[in-house]
Parts: C-alpha cells; structure tokens; sequence
C-alpha cells in the first residue's frame, strides 16, 4: 500500500490514500462526482485524507488513444491504493476493445467481485429482509471473451475454469461466511457443465473442509435464480463463477429495490476497485436524474477496504437516513429528484 501518515502533532495521525477515479462513460461523470462529494464531506469529521488521481478510461477515449484504457491511466492506478470507477460503455462490436472493468480485473489479479445486497428500510424490495453477498469469480470463465467463428454461422466461447482462480474465490467466500451468518451457498451448473463446474465444485469442497464451522449448500444456477425470487432471505453468501455471478448480482440487486442501489468491490491480494453494479446507462447521460446511491456505496466499501470502517458506517446511515426519510427519491425509486439532489441530502445527513 501507498499510503502517507502525516503527523499533524496532539496524536492526531492523517493518513493519506491515493485513490484512481475513473469516471468513465454515459452517467459515469454524473454518479462519480456525486460520489466524490460524499467522500470529501466525510472526510471533514475522519482522520484521513483522499488524494484523487483523475484518469481517463472508457469508450470516449477510444477516437483520441485508440483504446479504451490508456497506458498513462494503467501507470496512474499502478501508484495507488485503490480505485473509484464509474460506469463505462463497452461497444459490442467483433473486434473492439475488452471492456475496461475485464481488463482492469485481469491486469491487476482482482479475484473476486463482492456484491452485497441488502433490503433498505422504506424501499419496497420484492421480499423484506434481504441481506446476501454475490461472490463472483472475477477472472476467467466465459468473462474470458476468447471466441472464435469456426464455420460460418457456427462459433465457440471459451468457458475457461481452473482449480487455481476457483480455490482463491472460494477462500475468500468462506472467509467473508466466517465474519457473517457462517452460511454459504455455491452456485453452478454441475448437472451440464460437468468438467468446468465440475472443477469449480471440488474446489469449493476442498476449500470448505478449512471452515468446518461453515453450513455449505449448493444449487443449479437456474434454480438459483428462481430461489432469489421467492426466498432471498434464505441466503447469506452465494459464490459463483464469472457469468452466473454478473447475472445473479443483477437479479439480487433488482429483488432488494433497484440497481441504482447496488455497489460492487473488485478485491485481489494488493488491490482494490470499487464501482456500481450498474452500466453507464447511455440514454440518461448528462440529464442528472439516475440514482448515485450505488456509487455513493461503492466509495463507502473502498473507505472500508482501506480500513476507515467508521467512515464507511457514516456513509451507510447517512444513505440509510435518507431513503427512511424518503423525501429525496431519483426515478428508480419512484420520486422525481436529481442525482445531485440525492448526493446533497446524502452530505447534509453526514454533516
Ligand atoms: P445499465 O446498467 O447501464 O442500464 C440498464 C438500466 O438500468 C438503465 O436503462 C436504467 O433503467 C437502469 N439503471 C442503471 N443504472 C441506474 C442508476 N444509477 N439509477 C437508476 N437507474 C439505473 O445496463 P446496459 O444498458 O445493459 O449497459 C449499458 C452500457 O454499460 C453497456 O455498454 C455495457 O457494456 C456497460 N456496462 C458497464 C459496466 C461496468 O462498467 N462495470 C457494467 C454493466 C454494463
């Protein structure tokens, strides 16, 4: 880590973190900076301070440096502690470039993709009392984008699982059960996918006799999907592979209220990046009316990730306090607020 301690004298210790940001494409600018606002409001009343490293990545940048993440922004994120990245448009084009989150993922080992998703007091969720974690894979399976068209009209995706990448998320799935309700449910396709899921199942049973403590389940990911449907307070941490974990965090997300709730942390073994569930929504850019709330939420997870676990209570109950209040709602939520709106009430809260 690169942090600085600086001692300002009276044992008052201000450490300092450089943080990358990434504020990326469509609403990315908007729920970023709402979100820098928040952080810098609590860092008034906390003994830390950010050092915001601003680079460009997304699919803006492709017409000027011919990628959509340049190396000057790869050497950027190198020199810090952590990143804040908005969302960004990924073109879908055969050809164009991987989308920068993969890539991100990729470059800097950042294993495992931690959703949580939890019921908020006073938004209607499909169910009441959800609170689980999404642990997805964050490096391989079909996320590995290697296809190929082998015969017109005829193609292949490489579905790419190995014992090494599943043992590491599963570790790390365990660990967070320990620190929770010590219940773990692994999601696959066992039944189908017997080689790769095959691994991936064996892989979870070898990790889990480390944590005898731990009560293990499993289900067929189409059953899971239906499951987070009529008993999602039935779970508590759900790891996956790649695919199923983007596609179940989704769901998860929608079942507790909305995407715009929905924060995600990309964690490795010496690095962190932390960003919304939620894309760049393009056909909202720039008309200040998405919800910042999973970005918001997403800074908070970093602040935790860095160890300012106080700040990262502050943010919660201050986004709690809001939506109690309900006065301040974006669309998603059936009001008529702005995303600035929502980020100023979200600062007057931490105040
Ligand atoms: P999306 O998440 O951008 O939008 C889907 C819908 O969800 C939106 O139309 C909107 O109704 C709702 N929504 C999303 N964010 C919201 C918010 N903050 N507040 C309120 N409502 C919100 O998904 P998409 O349309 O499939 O993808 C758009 C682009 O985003 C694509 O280019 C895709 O590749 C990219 N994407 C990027 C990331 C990432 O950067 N990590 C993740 C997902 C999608």
């Amino acid at each position: 880590m690169k942090t600085l301690t600086i001692n300002l004298g009276r044992n008052r210790m201000v450490k300092t973190y450089n943080i990358a940001v990434l504020k990326g494409d469509g609403i990315g600018p908007e729920v970023t900076e709402a979100t820098i606002k928040v952080l810098d409001e609590v860092q008034k009343t906390s003994n830390f301070k950010l050092n915001y490293i601003y680079g460009e990545a997304g699919a803006h940048c492709i017409p000027e440096h011919g990628t959509n993440l340049p190396k000057e922004t790869v050497e950027m994120i190198k020199k810090t502690d952590a990143c804040l990245k908005g969302p960004m448009t990924t073109p879908e084009e055969p050809g164009a470039p991987v989308s920068v989150a993969v890539t991100l993922r990729r470059m800097f080992n950042l294993y495992a993709n931690v959703r949580p998703c939890k019921s908020f007091p006073s938004i209607e969720s499909l169910k009441p009392d959800i609170d689980l974690v999404v642990v997805r894979e964050n490096t391989e399976g079909l996320y590995s984008g290697q296809e190929a068209l082998i015969a017109p009209g005829v193609s292949v995706a490489f579905r790419i699982i190995t014992t090494e990448a599943s043992i590491r998320v599963a570790e790390y799935a365990f660990k967070l059960a320990m620190q929770r309700k010590k219940h773990l449910t692994y999601i696959h396709k066992g039944n189908i996918l017997r080689i790769t899921d095959g691994i991936f199942k064996d892989a979870v049973k070898e990790v889990q006799k480390r944590y005898p403590e731990v009560t293990v389940d499993d289900l067929h990911i189409d059953a899971a999907t239906m499951q987070l449907i009529k008993q999602p307070a039935t779970y508590d941490v759900m790891v996956t592979t790649n695919l199923f974990g983007d596609i179940l965090s989704d769901e998860a997300a929608q079942v507790t209220g909305s995407l715009g709730l929905a924060a995600g942390a990309n964690i490795g073994e010496t690095y962190g990046m932390f960003e919304p569930v939620h894309g760049s929504a393009p056909k909202y850019t720039g008309m200040n009316r998405v919800n910042p709330i999973a970005t918001i939420l997403a800074g908070a997870m970093m602040l935790d990730y860095l160890g300012e676990k106080e700040a990262f209570k502050k943010i919660e109950a201050a986004v709690v306090a809001v939506l109690v209040e309900g006065k301040i709602r974006t669309a998603d939520l059936g009001g008529s607020a702005t995303t600035s709106d929502m980020a100023d009430a979200i600062v007057e809260k931490i105040k």
